[in-house]
């Protein structure tokens, strides 16, 4: 890359994915040779402009061959390819926008967990999904049945064994993860994580164990955090969560406001009432500002759902 690379903004629409050209070597090729745009990513993070207004940016390059490992994200509505593309090889921030002959005063790579900023659904959408497939990239460089390399196939959506003995194809990987507020007439159950800043509370949560139902995995991850059975589970929505692979499921439950014997992995676990609950999701706020999480969602859809 010997050029000063174009920076564009992310399209304001979604992208289509076009998974049935993956397969098109050719097609892929000649996108590759057509001015594509890059979302890369360092170390998790993704690359933003510098200035009051951080915004996510694409990079157009003069040898847009020369990337490593290009993964085909899809096309906007102008027929423009997008590719993510994983920066694995620099140790420090200012080596990897070095080699993408940028520097700090020109764009910062930032942890989308952290950022501070605020992002359209369509923008999230492209970064996350960016971050998945660049972090199983780095997960999935060998085979885990037979250790030899892999390679990519399919634009990078596949990532297939090197051992003609084996040639194991592996696939993205997913981890449905559940989460429910647990309600009781005008409590709802909550808990923390000592880790968490002071007074922050939000919904149970925990991942789908092999063999599981999603409504098994509800009832046994409360009862393990809080001590408390849950009855009637209805699905509200699901959310990405890319930190680094989950699929964030979200139900509602009913329980009998019993006491509470707190599970190990939580530091408290105790029932709000519908104001402290409403009073709590500021708080929740100014957590995650860009995002409006599915905890967020469910306890404003009961407060709501309460009054
Ligand atoms: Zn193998």
């Amino acid at each position: 890359m010997s050029k000063l690379p174009a920076c564009h903004f992310l399209p304001s629409e979604s992208i289509e994915r076009e998974a049935q050209r993956r397969g098109d070597g050719e097609w892929l090729g000649r996108q590759l040779a057509n001015s594509p745009r890059f979302i890369f990513v360092w170390r998790g993070n993704n690359l933003f402009s510098v200035g009051p207004e951080k915004r996510p940016l694409a990079l157009e390059l003069s040898e847009a061959d020369k990337v490593i490992g290009p993964i085909f994200l899809g096309l906007d509505g102008q027929g423009t390819s997008f590719f993510a593309a994983n920066l694995s090889g620099p140790q420090s921030e200012e080596d990897a926008l070095a080699l993408l002959h940028l520097n700090a005063k020109m764009a910062r790579f930032i942890s989308l967990r952290h950022f501070d900023g605020m992002l359209s659904s369509e923008e999230r959408s492209l970064l996350f999904y960016s971050r998945s497939l660049t972090h199983w990239h780095e997960e999935q460089k060998f085979c885990h049945r037979c250790a030899h390399p892999t390679l990519p196939e399919e634009g990078g959506h596949i990532m297939a064994c090197a051992n003609p003995d084996c040639a194991t194809k592996h696939f993205p990987r997913t981890d449905p993860a559940t989460i429910m507020l647990v309600h009781s007439q005008d409590v709802c159950l909550l808990g923390r994580q000592a880790s968490w800043p002071k007074g922050m509370y939000s919904t149970l949560a925990g991942f789908v164990e092999p063999g599981e139902k999603l409504e098994d995995a509800v009832f046994r991850e409360v009862k393990e955090e809080s001590g408390i059975e849950v009855r009637n589970i209805r699905y509200f929505g699901s959310q990405s969560w890319p930190f680094p692979q989950s699929l964030m499921l979200g139900f509602f439950a009913e329980a009998d406001a019993g006491q509470i014997t707190c599970g190990a992995e939580l530091e408290d676990v105790r029932w709000f009432h519908v104001s402290e609950a409403r009073e709590l999701l500021v708080k929740l706020a100014s957590r995650f500002p860009h995002l409006d999480t599915i905890a967020r969602r469910l306890i404003r859809h009961w407060v709501e759902e309460s009054v």
